[in-house]
């Protein structure tokens, strides 16, 4: 079977690909426009493998993508190529209306003008599958509910309204012009080789530097935490087994609070690397003012990808933010460039985005 896995040297997608490459049956074609979030150092563990291939290019040049598709003999597209970042998203939302609607568009033309050159059993088997947020959903209050597949649409970041109007886009082209397509939309994902600017990899690699931990408002923000190679699991398998036309949402069963993720990292890293005069990395939490739009809480209901695909988390969030610190401990060969070199000039280390 053979996948062409865009995005794939972003944080989820890496993992995706590593992920399938373990598997010999498998070849993984990996096309990445490498923006800032791509980095092919993520990719390390399987470059040589004789199942993997790397391209640069963007999904919205529709000649190359077309290319790929043809010469890889593409079995399932699995989009997660997209500007990800929410705080970016309100600085300067063009990229994200380019890449995660007009990109996706592009790239579904391509698909389709592929898929519709297939035989007609590949064409059945075929999957276009758009990896999506829960934060499509919007906003639940504090104190109940949780987003369903059928939860409508109501997202509050330019981030989530572009995820949004791509995936209705992505089941236009599936009720429109009959393109095999599935969706899945997971909650917040953290693991090894997650891109520093984010919370969790943010806040272990400040509180390292002896730097400021910042938390938005009151911390009180809740969201569910995923562990990325889950995701990579139920991702695999909403591919090669999940209905044409639906959706699957995916979640970790683990809702936290921004303060008491921030607050177990402190505690773990006390134990793993104690600062000096026996102080405690809580005493660097810092509460910054409060981003607009910034929704309460997102709980996924996971129970249908469960049911129907047999999917379930093996990672629990204690176990899965254990792992997660003590790779960032041992691996500085990759978060070190990042952190000093790449984006210099960068907000980096202010920015407390989950
Ligand atoms: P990321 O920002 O780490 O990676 C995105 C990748 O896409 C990068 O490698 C980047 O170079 C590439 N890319 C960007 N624009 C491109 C273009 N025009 N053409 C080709 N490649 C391009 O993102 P991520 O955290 O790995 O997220 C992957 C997907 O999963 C996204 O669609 C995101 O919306 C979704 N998602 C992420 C999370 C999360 O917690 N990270 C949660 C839910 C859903």
């Amino acid at each position: 079977m053979n996948f062409l896995v865009t995005g794939g040297a972003g944080f989820i997608g890496s993992a995706v690909c590593r992920h399938l490459c373990a598997n010999p049956a498998y070849r993984v074609t990996n096309l990445d426009k490498l923006t800032y979030a791509g980095n092919l150092a993520s990719l390390r563990p399987i470059e040589n493998a004789h199942n993997y291939r790397f391209e640069q290019a963007d999904i919205c040049d529709e000649r190359a993508v077309l290319d790929i598709l043809r010469r890889d003999d593409i079995d399932i597209v699995m989009n997660l190529a997209a500007e990800s970042h929410v705080d970016r998203s309100i600085d300067g939302p063009g990229t994200f209306i380019e890449t995660n609607i007009v990109g996706t568009y592009r790239l579904l033309n391509t698909t389709l003008e592929y898929w519709r050159g297939l035989p007609e059993d590949r064409k059945t088997r075929f999957r276009f599958h758009h990896i999506s947020t829960d934060e499509v959903f919007g906003d639940l209050p504090f104190d109940g509910g949780m987003f369903v597949e059928e939860t409508p649409y109501a997202p509050s970041s330019p981030y989530s309204a572009s995820k949004a109007a791509s995936d209705h886009l992505v089941r236009a082209w599936h009720e429109t012009y009959g393109l095999p397509v599935v969706l899945s939309n997971c909650s917040n994902n953290y693991g090894p080789y997650h891109f520093p600017e984010k919370l969790i990899p943010l806040v272990i690699l400040n509180a390292l530097d002896e730097k400021p931990l910042p938390v938005y408002g009151a911390g009180a923000n809740v969201r569910d935490w995923l562990f990325v190679e889950d995701h990579a699991r139920a991702l695999e398998l909403v591919a090669t087994k999940g209905q044409a036309g639906e959706s699957y949402n995916v979640g970790g069963n683990s809702e936290r609070t921004n303060l008491s993720v921030v607050e177990t990292i402190c505690d773990l890293l006390d134990l793993r690397r104690p600062r000096a005069g026996g102080k405690r990395y809580r005493d660097l939490i810092s509460f910054v003012t409060d981003r607009p739009g910034h929704d309460r809480r997102y709980a996924i209901d996971a129970s249908k990808i469960s049911r129907d695909l047999g999917w379930s988390p093996k990672e629990n969030f204690d176990s899965g933010l254990a792992r997660t610190v003590d790779w960032f401990l041992d691996n500085k060969w990759w978060w070190g460039p990042i952190r000093e070199h790449r984006y210099a000039g960068e907000r980096l280390g202010q920015s407390p985005v989950e």
